[in-house]
């Protein structure tokens, strides 16, 4: 049986379209709902106590650019105004809310390959399997490199 709601998370890297391609795959033509969300992180930086800096100018620019990116994706698959979702937050526990809000049956993610530091540190797709109450798909979205 298809998927009858699709949550896309979606870092609006390279490897978007793949990620969205797979997605929409899962559907099924005669009714699956695909919902695309984008996390902008929140800038927190401070240069000191004596210092603060007021990054909101610089918050606002990139939530705009994502704003924007995120409706170019939309409309080249198809995703109607009323599905796509632009939030700031941790994208880890906002693609999990986001998820039960809306009542979905899988989210969808992408893999990408990690080595070194990226390794420890543990990537978004860990933590959205950690926080969902539904299925997730994680997608191999880029090509591991050969170690040379
Ligand atoms: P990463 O933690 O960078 O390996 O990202 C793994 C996957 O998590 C990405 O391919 C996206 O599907 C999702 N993801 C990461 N960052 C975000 C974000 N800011 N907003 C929505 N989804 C994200």
């Amino acid at each position: 049986m298809a998927y009858q709601k699709i949550l896309v998370a979606v870092d609006l890297g390279a490897t978007t379209d793949r990620l969205l391609t797979a997605a929409k795959g899962l559907m099924d033509d005669s009714g699956s709902e695909m919902h695309v969300l984008h996390v902008v992180e929140p800038i927190n930086i401070s240069y000191g106590a004596d210092i603060p800096m007021d990054l909101s100018a610089i918050q606002d620019e990139i939530y705009e650019q994502a704003s924007e990116q995120l409706t170019q994706y939309c409309q080249s698959y198809g995703v109607p105004e009323s599905q796509r979702h632009l939030t700031i937050g941790h994208p880890e526990a906002e693609i999990a809310s986001a998820a039960k809000r809306l009542h979905v049956d899988v989210i969808a993610v992408g893999r990408h390959a990690r080595y070194g530091l990226a390794l420890l540190l543990g990537s978004t797709t860990d933590g959205v399997l950690h926080h969902a109450g539904c299925d997730v798909l994680a997608v191999h979205v880029d090509q591991p490199t050969e170690p040379s």
